[in-house]
């Protein structure tokens, strides 16, 4: 009889399902690393980070409700005297977004390069 695989014919489930290699039967499964995968991890490993270029303020259009400012992760915000926005510290900025995705009047957009 020909010996069984460690964990059944189908790679490992006993429903026949195998998490690791896209429900291909035994026969089709690729052993190694998985070439896509690889590829995921060096596409990862390549990305850039965004590096900010410039704050674009709608100033008639911040009603001064301080969300932004309590949501940047490096206070780079702060209200002025006027109770508007203004970029405090730009080279702090990580050009993460939260201040523009957490805006409720679309008054602040992060230009990034
Ligand atoms: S969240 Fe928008 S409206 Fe509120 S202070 Fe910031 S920029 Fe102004
Ligand atoms: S992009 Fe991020 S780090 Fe930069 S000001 Fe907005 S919330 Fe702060």
């Amino acid at each position: 009889m020909r010996a069984r695989p460690p964990g059944g014919m189908n790679g490992g489930s006993p429903r026949g399902l195998s998490l690791t290699e896209n429900h291909r039967p035994f026969h089709q499964q690729r052993w190694g690393p998985d070439p896509r995968r690889q590829q995921r991890r060096q596409m990862g490993n390549a990305k850039k980070k965004p590096k900010l270029k410039e704050h674009i303020i709608q100033r008639e259009w911040c009603k001064g409700c301080g969300i932004c400012v309590a949501f940047c992760p490096k206070s780079v915000l702060e209200l002025d005297d006027n109770d508007k926005v203004v970029v405090a510290r730009p080279e702090d900025c990580i050009a993460c977004r939260m201040c523009e995705y957490r805006c409720p009047d679309l008054a602040i957009e992060v230009v990034v390069e």
